[in-house]
């Protein structure tokens, strides 16, 4: 059972598709895969487009609803390709407009991805893998370690699922990666599916309304410095020295924070954007004014923008909350250091919008 808060039990719950199977590939997965298929079928090449342009454009939910595609194509399309490789096992919806899926995959496994309004702003936060390496202590993601990598499919798949949700005078302008999963330990899947969605012909976002969320790997770092500088680098720290960033993130102990910062440097230099550091703020654990000004040391005179989220409570972690009097602390110590600082609030609490908590609930009911 979910909780009561967990959101409107009206938007539960689409039955499963009765066809799930990984053997038949996401329409999305490969765009070589679907070229190949329309060359074998006689079809021209331009057909691609234009089913590219149903699905992201037109929205189509059905290759039955591509109806100025031959008919035989259609059914060709639906024997050999799914658009929808996952169901909605659970859709909820906070009071703030902000809406979260928890996707049933193929294999059973399951992914959340979230819908957030804020003024003409239709942003995502999509998942990169099934669970996550990394360890974080205060991450329900994390918990269990990783299962698997999303494939390029699934990616794109919550896109289009939570492009679903929006009228058809509303499109999605922002793609935060930054859900469950460690996005730069699955590049190889991420990027295609990136690709897609920046591409005019697919969702059309900007690459630099596109931001990748990272703990620091600085190998992956510096290939997305190479293959495309464009999209902006989130690192997360949740400390300035190592010890305690150690013990927060236990990745950082075969990294260290020093090469974290050195590659987000080379980032940097190789992108020109702002870099955006995150920090998870934990009552009492790195909250204090001496914690800030660590941290301000350690960004020097970086052109960095710190994200502060506060804690929400996590249920089975032991983690609180920190109080206001120690946010205010904190915030006032970066600030009089000249380090550019904003406070993100968790938005749709009551959905347990933070990253891997609904696939937690869902697995403990
Ligand atoms: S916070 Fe992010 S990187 Fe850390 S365990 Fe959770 S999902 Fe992974």
């Amino acid at each position: 059972m979910y909780p009561a808060d967990s959101g409107d039990a009206s938007l539960a719950a689409a039955p499963p598709p009765a066809a799930q199977g990984a053997t038949v590939p996401h329409i999305l997965e490969q765009d070589g895969h679907l070229g190949a298929w329309l060359e074998r079928q006689g079809q021209p090449a331009w057909r691609a487009r234009a089913i590219r342009r149903w699905l992201f454009e037109r929205r189509a939910a059905t290759f039955a609803d591509m109806t100025d595609l031959p008919k035989d194509l259609r059914t060709g399309l639906d024997r050999d390709f799914r658009i929808w490789t996952t169901s909605i096992a659970r859709h909820s919806k906070a009071d703030d407009g902000t809406e979260k899926l928890l996707l049933a995959l193929h294999d059973g496994q399951r992914i959340e991805c979230v819908l957030l309004r804020d003024g003409d702003r239709r942003t995502v936060c999509i998942s990169s893998q099934v669970g996550c390496a990394m360890g974080c202590v205060f991450c329900a993601s994390g918990l269990d370690g990783v299962i698997r990598n999303l494939t390029t499919g699934e990616i794109l798949e919550q896109l289009l699922r939570l492009q679903q949700l929006l009228p058809a005078t509303e499109r999605l302008s922002h793609i935060v990666v930054m859900g469950m999963g460690e996005p730069l330990a699955n590049l190889d899947r991420l990027l295609p599916a990136l690709a897609v969605a920046q591409d005019p012909e697919g969702l059309g976002i900007s690459q630099r309304r596109i931001t990748v969320s990272t703990v620091g790997l600085p190998a992956a770092i510096d290939r997305l410095a190479a293959e495309n500088p464009g999209y902006h680098l989130a690192v997360s720290l949740h400390a300035a020295e190592d010890q305690l960033r150690t013990r927060l993130v236990p990745v950082n102990k075969s990294i260290g924070l020093v090469e974290v910062m050195a590659a987000a440097d080379r980032y940097w230099e190789a992108s020109g954007r702002r870099l955006t550091f995150e920090y998870v703020l934990l009552g009492g654990v790195n909250d204090s004014p001496e914690d800030a000004g660590r941290l301000a040391r350690l960004l020097g005179r970086r052109a960095a923008l710190v994200n502060v989220i506060p804690y929400n409570s996590v249920a089975g972690l032991e983690w609180r909350e920190p109080s206001k009097g120690s946010q205010e602390r904190f915030l006032d110590v970066l600030r009089q250091a000249g380090v550019n600082v904003q406070v993100r609030r968790r938005k749709g609490a009551r959905i347990d919008a933070a990253c891997g908590q609904l696939r937690r609930l869902e697995r403990q009911a």
